[in-house]
This record gives C-alpha cells, structure tokens and sequence, in this order.
C-alpha cells in the first residue's frame, strides 16, 4: 500500500530519487518535538538530512552539508491533513461549468498553499483519476506538494460516481476500487444499510480501510452503523445529524461506540464554524487574505453562489450553532474514552482553503479540550498509523522522510505558533520563508490575472 503513494515502491524507484534534493542539510541548535510516543522533546538537536531521510539527531555536520539555523527554532513533523478535496481538471470541467472556457488547474498551484503551510501529506476523499496523475507529477519532482493518500467514495442512491444498491454491487464497486489502485474506500450518506455493511467487509478482505460519512439509512439508530472494520468517521457532525431527535445524543455513549467497534474520529471542526460563519455573513471570506490563493472560479462560486450563506434560516444558524457545542463535546468525550482523533479539515469545501484550515483545525481541537500535544499528534503520528505510514512519516525520527515544519516558537505553548513558519521540509527538499512568500505572490498574481476568465455561471445561464 504505502509504495504506491510514497514512491518507494520499485516501479517509482528512479522517479523518487529525482524527486528529492540529493543536497545534504544540517538544522543545527533546534528544539525537536518529536512526537514520539516518549513525548520527547530534544533541545539543541543537530538533525542531519541525507537523500531525504533523516540520518541523525546529534550531527556531526558533514563537510558538504547546508545549513540551517535552528537556534530558538522548534522542529515538528510535517502535518497531515485527513480530510481534503483537490480541485483537478475533470472535477471542474463536469462540476463548475463556465462560459466558452475548458478550466485548467496547474497541479501546483494547487499544492502550494499546502507545502506553504507545512502540510506535507493529506488523504483526498473523493479521488479521481486526475489526483492520480496530481501524485504521480509531485513523485517525480515536477512539483512540489504533499504526499498523497487516495480514497475510492462509493454512494448509492441515483447519484453520479460509484453507486451501489444492492450487497452486491457494493462488494464489486469495492473491489473495482482496489483493481484502480485506489487504497482506501470512502463511503457516503446515501447508501443503505446492507450495502454499507457488505461494502466495509467486502473492504476488509481486501484490505482497504474505510472511512466515511455515517449513511442516513442509520438515522435514529447509529449503533447498527458502528460494524467491524468502519474505521473512522469522516466528521463530527455525522454523529449530530444521525442521532438528532432521537434521544440518544449522549456524546459518553457515542464515543464508546466508537471505542468499542475501534472506529476513530475526524472531527473537521472548523467545516461547520466556516459553515457558519459564512451563513452569517461573508465579509469574513471576502477580506481573508488567504482567499487569493484560492483558484478564481472558486473565489468566484464561493462568493455570488454560497449555499451556506443563501440558504441560511435563523433555524439553520440555531441548528449549527447546537451541532458546533456538540462536535466539541464528542471531542472532549472521546479524548476522555481513548477513541482516537486525528485533525481533517474538509478543504476545499466553500471557504475551507487548504494548508491554512489545518492550523484552524489544530486551533480549535485544543479549544474543545485537547493539549497543544494532543492536537500536534492527531496531525502528526496519528493519522500516519491510520495510514499504515507510520514507518516513514509522522514522527521525527532516524530513518523516516524528511517532511518537517520549522517553527519560530513552541507550538506546545501555544498552538497557533504551528502558524509561524520559519521554513518547511517537504520530501527532503528545503523551502525557507522567503521561497515560501515567493510561491504564495507568484500564485497570487496568477489567479488575480484570471479572475476576468473565470466567474461564476450557473447552468443555464447562458
Ligand atoms: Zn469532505
């Protein structure tokens, strides 16, 4: 599994070793948070990086070596985001339709914000062949992003995609998935009950895990959705929506479902504070500063065609403000029970931009209840074990990748220093600050030059 994404698989070989700086560095003087399970924290670390991998913890620099100045600095492994959307060509071209133009995506452009954000690995769930060919140009170096790990997402009901109605033809979307090169299977809200059951088994055979939405065929009873092998829900809010009404919201026994059944949580916190923040209003949006480096079709959508904020009732905004207090006690609940957390972002969901919502997340993980620590591991060594890739990433140790974030201060005293970013390592390769800055202006100014090309046009309205 883990060779087909982290290119070190034989067939990926030679474009791995493309794809990494050949360049030997040297972080000298640095704190490292290693994020073992020792919790250890090392203070004037000298951390060598060789080919892309770290060789040592203690030096010595060798002769050829770069260095780095990590005096007063803090080291962390690079975060992982467990929940994003990636725009590609196909999903715009059949999704966003726009007046007499093909949309194209540069894969980097894309990526940037994540690498510029210190997100060096994320889990799309929604995987197209698009994302496919999206890894296979940051494997060979052609660009620089995030590692990434694919989910299938199979749906029933009479919607686009992988659909399943029947046991059936969700075991064969399941093993379909697995022929494609898919490694994990998603599953969504419309399917019912037997063909949810059979998908998940059918998954376990052929050893794919399974993440997703809980199906609305389990409203008013979420114990049945809790089988073996449902290896994490895909948010928080699916818990609210499937037991609202029922009597049975008890965060307590909600989370020993999950303990029980060993499903873990991705909470994606701040999809429904940005749900309703824009159903409220979207001045926030429109003066973020971090909106520019949005692609402008989605700048476009996200502000003339907002559903958070068209749609918005008194009773929606009532209704989110209760799911929000209750995702942040499921939180606090299932740290207390032990189920596992892990930080997923939704990004690129409206006004969800990808990179800098994982900090949001990590924010507002340790709002709900969790230590700055706790937060750290649920973007670090957690979702590298859900993985299965915790061989390689995830941690800061000898022998795995080089994906590393270099911060300005210690993110255990205050978690939002994750956001005070002094340089990122991404698959062994260096960007310091002011490369980072320069990324981020040169995507800036792409997008504000197509802004004209690019708006916002419904079917039908032209
Ligand atoms: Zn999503």
């Amino acid at each position: 599994m883990e060779g087909c994404y982290l290119g070190s698989s034989t067939a990926s070989d030679n474009a791995q070793k493309r794809s990494i700086q050949q360049n030997i560095f040297a972080i000298k003087n640095v704190n490292v948070i290693q994020m073992t399970s020792g919790a250890s924290v090392l203070s004037d670390a000298t951390v060598i990086i060789e080919n892309g991998r770290i060789v040592s913890l203690t030096g010595p620099i060798p002769d050829k070596a770069k260095i780095v100045d990590g005096s007063g600095k803090w080291l962390i492994p690079g975060l992982i985001d467990m929940h994003v959307h990636i725009p590609t060509d196909g999903h715009f071209n059949t999704t966003y339709p726009t007046r007499n133009a093909t949309v194209f995506t540069s894969t980097q452009d894309v990526m940037t914000p994540f690498v510029a954000n210190g997100v060096t690995t994320v889990f799309e769930l929604r995987s197209e062949p698009g994302h496919f060919g999206q890894r296979n140009e940051i494997l060979r170096g052609d660009v620089v992003g995030p590692r990434m790990a694919l989910s299938a997402m199979i749906n029933g009901g009479d919607g686009s995609g992988r659909i399943a109605n029947t046991p059936a033809d969700g075991r064969q979307a399941v093993r379909m998935a697995k022929a494609e090169g898919y490694e994990f299977i998603k599953i969504y809200s419309q399917l019912d009950a037997d063909t949810f059951k059979a998908i998940v088994d059918e998954a376990s055979k052929q050893g794919m895990k399974v993440i997703g939405h809980i199906p609305n065929a389990f409203n008013g009873k979420i114990q049945e959705a809790f089988v073996p092998h449902f290896g994490m829900s895909a948010h928080a809010e699916e818990v609210f929506k499937q037991t609202e009404g029922s009597g049975d919201q008890d965060p307590k026994q909600l989370a020993k479902l999950a303990k029980d059944n060993g499903t873990w949580l991705c909470p994606t916190l701040i999809i429904i504070v940005a749900a309703l923040e824009q159903g409220r209003s979207l001045e926030g949006l429109r003066s973020s500063p971090n909106l520019q480096y949005v692609h402008p079709l989605l700048q476009s959508k996200w502000l003339t065609a907002n559903n958070y904020n068209k749609s918005a009732t008194p009773q929606s905004i009532a209704r989110l403000e209760r799911m929000i207090e209750f995702n942040n006690s499921l939180v606090r609940t299932c740290k207390e029970v032990g189920v596992p957390i892990v930080a997923g972002t939704d990004a690129g969901s409206s006004g969800v931009i990808w990179g800098v919502s994982l900090h949001d997340e990590l924010e507002l993980l340790v709002k709900a209840g969790l230590t700055p620590q706790e937060a750290l591991i649920s973007a670090t060594r957690l979702p590298a074990t859900w993985l299965g890739i915790d061989s390689v990433i995830g941690t800061v140790e000898i022998g795995k990748f080089a994906d590393l974030l270099l911060l300005e201060a210690n993110p255990l005293l205050d978690i939002n220093n994750t956001r005070n970013i002094s340089g990122v390592l991404v698959n062994g390769r260096y960007l310091d600050k002011a490369e980072i800055n320069t990324m981020l202006t040169d995507l800036s100014s792409r997008n504000t030059a197509l802004k004209d090309k690019y708006v916002w046009k419904k079917r039908g309205e032209y």
